[in-house]
């Protein structure tokens, strides 16, 4: 026994919890000056300078010197997360598997989008995620570390387990991802539902930066699901599977959906439709954007109005029953925000009682559910970097 309760153990829980205030500090908002990282964590100047110090031996941040500028007196070191710290992101669909390397700070190396013959099994999906690491090898090369990867489901991921209860869409039931995908690329693995880490990735790094109430909506090939942040913190239920938002009656007696029931925002709202309407057959949501920003043929522009405005009744609930400041929508909901997004708003906005949501096309793009699953694949080195 090394010292006992309340001893040494006690220090260094504490300069452990130091450690992760200051690496967060700088993976989510860096680069940062240790001056800023001082006013930010107030902590004293040289408690930040021993930490960062610490960080850098362990080759999680770095410290550049600032330009030198007119100003009088020592400028402060910036201080920037390792982005050669990194972990691997996978993200599965009806239509594609999507890998990525992602570091420290959010910063995306690699991102490999493979479309599939069909819907790919579980056994489809962690093969072919193997063969596109092996594929990155050059990229992975060049880093310092690949600590773990993380997985962003389309479906119901227990948040304790990281086992899917069910992903509708892909046929995946009541299965465990970790361990799979884990053995695959010999490396811990992580899952979540892949809205919700949309969400996550969104309110750290991009459109709900700072924002306490937001809502955030990403639609994929496979469909609708939803994330919410009240008060600072993100709704997930019990055990992880709430933010179904997807199912959300928009359109009685509609068409059917796979939970049951009839006239549900994902059953209504789908991009296979919009890329139907303008005559393809796959392309994905990059396709969608590239018909958006042509001159839309008019079966498009019908197609896209009508689940706009299915969009505009789901969001209008939303905003009775969780009063966010902002909405941010992903996805191919954020190529149709691009596309028209003053109807949608204004609709919302109308139709609800306060009135007064700001709707924001999420602002990561492409690379928004790969950050989002680098998060979780972060949390254990960020939460104890000692
Ligand atoms: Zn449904």
């Amino acid at each position: 026994m090394r010292s006992l309760p309340g001893g040494a153990n006690g220090t260094e829980g504490l300069r452990a919890q130091h450690l992760s205030q200051i690496l967060t500090m700088v993976h989510r908002g860096g680069p940062l000056s240790r001056a800023e990282l001082t006013r930010r964590s107030g902590f004293n100047r040289s408690t930040v300078g021993a930490l960062v110090s610490a960080l850098t031996g362990k080759n999680l941040v770095r410290e550049t010197e600032p330009a030198v500028g007119g100003r009088v007196g020592r400028p402060s070191p910036i201080v920037q997360a390792n982005p050669g710290v990194a972990v691997i992101a996978v993200n599965p669909d009806i239509d594609a598997l999507t890998v990525g390397v992602v570091g420290l700070g959010g910063h995306v190396h690699a991102r490999v989008r493979r479309e599939t013959p069909g819907v790919p099994s579980l056994e489809d999906a962690v093969r072919l995620t193997g063969e596109i690491v092996a594929g990155l090898h050059p990229a992975l090369a060049g880093l310092d570390r690949v600590l773990g990867a993380g997985i962003a489901v389309p479906g119901l991921v227990n948040a304790d387990t990281g086992r899917v209860l069910v992903a509708p869409h892909l046929g995946w039931h009541d299965v465990d991802l970790t361990g799979p995908f884990g053995s695959a690329l010999g490396l811990p693995a992580v899952a979540a539902n892949d809205a919700s880490l949309g969400s996550l990735a969104e309110s750290i790094f991009g459109a709900a930066l700072g924002v306490g109430d937001a809502l955030y909506l990403n639609g994929s090939a496979s469909g609708i699901g939803g994330g919410i942040v009240s008060g600072g913190a993100q709704l997930v239920g019990s055990r992880g599977y709430g933010g179904e938002l997807g199912h959300t009656l928009v359109s009685p007696g509609g068409r059917a959906c796979h939970c049951g029931r009839a006239g549900c925002l994902d059953a209504e709202v789908r991009l296979e439709r919009l890329l139907g309407a303008a005559g393809l057959d796959g392309g994905g949501i990059e396709a969608l954007e590239r018909v958006l920003a042509g001159d839309p043929p008019e079966a498009v522009r019908a197609e896209a109005d009508r689940q706009l405005d299915l969009l505009a009744v789901a969001l209008t609930d939303f905003v009775n029953i969780f009063d966010p400041d902002l909405i941010v929508l992903g996805g191919f909901l954020g190529a149709l925000v691009e596309w028209r997004g003053g109807r949608l708003a204004d609709a919302v906005n109308t139709g609800s009682l306060a009135g007064r949501v700001t709707v924001r096309r999420a602002a990561l793009g492409p690379e928004l559910l790969l950050v989002g699953a680098a998060e979780l694949a972060f949390r254990p080195l960020l939460a104890f970097p000692a």
